[in-house]
C-alpha cells in the first residue's frame, strides 16, 4: 500500500512520542523533525532521524503528507496551528477546552483556502474521551456524563505552570476523588461540583529571586487552568524535581450513567491507564494523521475534530477487512 509521510513540528515530549509511534505503523515514515531551536542541538531518539529548522519547512511541502504539530497549547499552537494549516495537512493536540471553538475558527480559514485538512484537538482529552462523551449522550439521552482524570501528570497544566513568571520548573498532578468515582459507578447519578471531583497539586521550582506568594497566587487564579479547582502549590528544589517527578503517567475515566426506563440504569465506562501520557497521546495523533491523509484525498478541507472522523479511517485495514475482522 501507500506510505504516509509524516513531519514533526516541535520536539518536546509529544514530538518524541510521535517519533516512537511512527515506527509502530508500517504504512508510515518520518520525513523529519522541525524545530525552532538549533537543529544540531536536538538529540532525536534515532540517530537516523533528520532534524531541520522550522523556518525551512516550506522546502519540504512535497515530502510531507501530514505534519503533526507538537507545540504547547498555551503559547505555540494558537500561532503555529493557523500558520501551518495554510501549508500542510495537520494534526494537533490543542487541549485548552474553553478555547477550542475559537481555535477551530482560526485554523479552518487558512486550511480551507489552501485545500488542506487540519485536525485539531486530538489525543485523549480532548480526543478519545470526547468521542466517548458523544457516544454516551447519544446512546443514553436520559443520563449524566462524568470525566475523571488521574492520578496523573497533566502536560497542559504543567506547561501552563512553567510559563508563569518566576517559575524555573514544575509539574502538576491531577488527583480524582475515589468517593466521587464510586458514586458514579453505582448508577446513582450524583451531582458533583468541579471541586468535589479532583484536586490539583503543583510542585514548583522558583527562579532566583522570585516571590513564592506571587507565583502561588498567579497559579491558583489562572483562568481555565486552575481557578475552578482547589490547587495546592509546593515549592521544591531543582534536584527534587529531577529525582521525583520525571515520569509522566496519566489516565482517567469517561463515564456515562443513564436510565433507559424507570427500572433500569445503564453505565458506560471508558478508562485509560497510561505509563506515558505523551507516548499515548502521540499514538493517537499518528492514527489520526492516517485519517487526515485520507480525508484530504477525499476532498474534505478545513478544520475537523475527532468527532468528524469515521473510526474506520484510523485503521490501516480496509473497510472490507474491518467488516470481516472487527465488526
Ligand atoms: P513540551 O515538551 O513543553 O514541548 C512543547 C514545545 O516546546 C516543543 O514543540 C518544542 O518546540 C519546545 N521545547 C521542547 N523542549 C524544549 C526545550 N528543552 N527547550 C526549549 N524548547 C523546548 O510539551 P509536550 O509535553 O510535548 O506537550 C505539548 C502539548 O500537548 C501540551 O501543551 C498539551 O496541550 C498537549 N497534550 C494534549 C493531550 C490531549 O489529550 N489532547 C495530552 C497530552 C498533551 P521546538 O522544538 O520548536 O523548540
Amino acid at each position: 500500500g501507500e506510505t504516509i509521510r509524516i513531519g514533526i513540528a516541535g520536539y518536546g515530549n509529544l514530538g518524541r512520542g510521535v517519533e516512537a509511534a511512527v515506527e509502530k505503523n508500517a504504512d508510515m515514515q518520518l520525513t523529519g523533525i522541525f524545530t525552532r531551536r538549533q537543529p544540531a542541538d536536538l538529540v532525536p531518539l534515532h540517530s537516523g532521524t533528520a532534524v531541520y529548522a522550522m523556518t525551512d519547512l516550506a522546502a519540504y511541502e512535497d515530502d510531507i503528507d501530514v505534519l503533526i504539530l507538537c507545540g504547547g497549547s498555551k503559547e505555540d499552537l494558537p500561532q503555529q496551528g493557523p500558520a501551518l494549516a495554510a501549508q500542510f495537512n495537520t494534526v494537533d493536540s490543542f487541549d485548552t477546552h474553553a478555547r477550542i471553538p475559537e481555535y477551530y475558527d482560526a485554523v479552518d480559514g487558512p486550511a480551507r483556502a489552501s485545500r488542506k485538512t487540519a485536525l485539531i484537538s486530538a489525543g485523549w482529552d480532548p480526543g478519545m474521551f470526547s468521542i466517548n462523551r458523544v457516544y454516551g449522550e447519544a446512546l443514553l439521552p436520559d443520563g449524566d456524563t462524568y470525566t475523571f482524570w488521574g492520578r496523573g501528570l497533566s502536560q497542559g497544566h504543567s506547561d501552563a505552570v512553567r510559563r508563569v513568571p518566576g517559575v524555573a520548573g514544575g509539574v502538576q498532578y491531577t488527583i480524582p476523588s475515589e468517593t466521587a468515582i464510586d458514586k458514579v459507578r453505582n448508577g446513582s447519578r450524583p451531582q458533583l461540583e468541579t471541586r468535589e471531583k479532583h484536586v490539583r497539586e503543583c510542585f514548583v521550582v522558583l527562579a532566583d529571586g522570585a516571590d513564592p506568594a506571587a507565583v502561588s497566587e498567579a497559579i491558583v487564579t489562572m483562568p481555565h487552568y486552575f481557578d475552578q479547582y482547589d490547587t495546592e502549590v509546593h515549592f521544591i528544589t531543582a534536584e527534587e524535581l529531577a529525582r521525583d517527578h520525571r515520569a509522566m503517567p496519566h489516565g482517567g475515566f469517561s463515564i456515562r450513567s443513564g436510565n433507559t426506563s424507570a427500572e433500569h440504569a445503564q453505565v458506560i465506562e471508558y478508562g485509560l491507564t497510561l505509563e506515558s501520557n505523551p507516548e499515548f497521546t502521540a499514538s493517537v495523533l499518528v492514527a489520526y494523521a492516517r485519517a487526515v491523509h485520507r480525508l484530504n484525498q477525499q476532498g474534505r478541507f478545513g478544520a475537523v475534530t475527532v468527532l468528524d472522523v469515521p473510526p474506520g479511517l484510523l485503521s490501516p485495514k480496509s473497510a472490507a477487512d474491518l467488516r470481516a475482522e472487527l465488526l
